[in-house]
């Protein structure tokens, strides 16, 4: 957890985060992995999806409970836009 924590905030100073939806209840990211591969992140009425193997192998044992890296990078993009409002 504390890797992926880090790797996440690797790739969101990198700049590898990308804004496509920001609604109230429907957001949409494109997340530049280090490989240069790009994910989609989603959140859907509070519900955070990612479209990685990491993610789609976790949180099948652990549904809900499971951030990977590129789910971390938006969680820091987003925590940096509350911070300039
Ligand atoms: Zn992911």
């Amino acid at each position: 957890m504390a890797n992926r924590m880090k790797e996440g905030l690797k790739l969101y100073k990198k700049g590898n985060v990308e804004i496509e939806l920001f609604d109230d209840d429907l957001m949409i990211f494109n997340v530049k992995g280090s490989r240069k591969e790009n994910y989609q992140v989603s959140m859907n009425e509070n519900v955070w999806i990612c479209d990685c193997d990491d993610y789609q192998y976790r949180s099948e044992r652990e549904p809900g409970s499971f951030l990977c890296k590129h789910l971390w990078a938006v969680f820091f993009e987003v925590m940096e836009m509350k911070n300039e409002d």
